[in-house]
């Protein structure tokens, strides 16, 4: 049994998905469903007893301490967050309580529970916590890719209260020796991907006739990673990571934002013709560029690679292709998505969607 937060969130659900394809061992997800959180990622489990959903807060720590002593997992994997740096920027708070303050309790409980362990089931307890290659800052073109030595320079909200988290779980290492992993992976795209973040939203965007708005010159450099080669990196570490190390996770991938744009755009034109014959790209508008925002990240995936022997099985070419077609498959999803809290966000940012 393992304890799995945010899973019904885009990489949480694909995890748990992954997860119960190649095993047999259960899964309890514990997620407060935000505007975020979509059970729709995992219809495909209902009535699958190896998955336990309970709603409920990370940062009640009467709650995971009951859930902890009643189903006594042997690892719990933490990936429920505030994701959303735009967000973060018009409102930081729940950021901080729940990335910050709800890591804290999670911690508390998990360090409550761990303690009550002996033996092998003390010793082969794992804490992993999903964090993100945002708190390392922003990159010079010319400067080397973030490895795990480089040090924490977050720069929006969103990475800041990350980065404190990262600290939290390296602290209840050193302090109190709770056997935690951290991962820093970078920018993930793929199924259920909720369509406020860039490639679910230009593909959304751009079926829908609307205007495929990119921040400033386009030239932001990111790298990119299939999430299910993130829920691969994560499994791996899980099964073979040394406690209190850190591992980051990339696709050595980077590419700037126009580029990931005018790859979608070309993938639908393929795929999905626009019944008038011309281009999704005529679609492309450059709107004023996002407060802060960091200029490349890149990630050295070495250690993972020579450490645990993984490496992403998608190239990016591969990955986009797929999760193209998914949303093309998928407009049930979509749909369901883009009622309430969608439509009112991306509406104030974005124009009526
Ligand atoms: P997401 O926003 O899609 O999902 C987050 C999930 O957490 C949602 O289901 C939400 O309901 C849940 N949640 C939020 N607050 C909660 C709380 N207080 N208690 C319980 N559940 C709560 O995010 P995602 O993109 O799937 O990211 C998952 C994790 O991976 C995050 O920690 C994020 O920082 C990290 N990460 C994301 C990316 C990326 O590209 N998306 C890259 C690297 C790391």
């Amino acid at each position: 049994m393992i304890l799995v937060t945010g899973s019904a969130g885009f990489i949480g659900s694909n995890f748990v998905l992954d997860w119960l394809a190649q095993c047999d061992e259960p899964v309890i997800n514990l997620d407060n469903l935000t505007y975020a959180g979509n059970l729709k990622n995992l219809d495909s489990l209902q009535g699958d007893a190896r998955h336990i959903f309970v709603h409920g807060d990370i940062g009640d720590s009467a709650l995971v301490a009951d859930l902890l002593k009643r189903h006594a997992p042997r690892a719990v994997v933490n990936f429920a967050a505030e994701s959303h740096v735009d967000r973060s920027i018009h409102g930081p708070e729940d950021f901080i309580q729940t990335n910050i303050v709800g890591t804290f309790h999670l911690l508390e409980a998990v360090r409550g529970y761990w303690n009550m362990l002996t033996g092998e089931d003390k010793a082969n307890f794992r804490f992993l916590h999903v964090s993100t290659d945002e708190v390392y800052g922003s990159l010079a073109k010319d400067e080397p890719a973030f490895t795990e030595m480089h040090r924490y320079e977050p720069n929006s909200p969103y990475s800041a209260s990350k980065a404190a988290s990262d600290h939290l779980v390296r602290a209840y290492h050193h302090t109190y020796g709770l056997p935690v992993l951290t991962t820093n992976c970078s920018n993930n795209y793929g199924p259920f991907h909720f369509p406020e973040k860039l490639i679910p939203l230009m593909i959304v965007n751009a079926l829908a006739g609307k205007s495929l708005p990119v921040y400033g010159d386009g030239m932001q450099i990111r790298d990119w990673l299939y999430v299910k080669d993130h829920c691969s990196a994560i499994r791996r570490v899980l099964e073979a990571g040394q406690p209190g190390e850190v591992y980051n996770i990339g696709g050595w991938n980077e590419m700037p934002n126009i580029e990931i744009v005018k790859t979608v755009c070309a993938l639908l034109d393929e795929l999905r013709p626009r019944s008038d014959g011309k281009p999704y790209n005529e679609q492309v508008t450059y709107v004023a560029d996002r407060l802060g925002h960091d200029r490349r990240y890149a990630i050295d995936a070495s250690k993972i690679e020579r450490e645990l022997g993984w490496r992403p099985a998608e190239t990016f070419a591969t990955g986009i292709r797929k999760t193209v077609q998914w949303y093309l498959d998928n407009a049930d999803w979509v749909a369901n998505v883009q009622s309430g809290e969608y439509r009112d966000w991306v509406g104030k940012h974005y124009g009526e969607v």
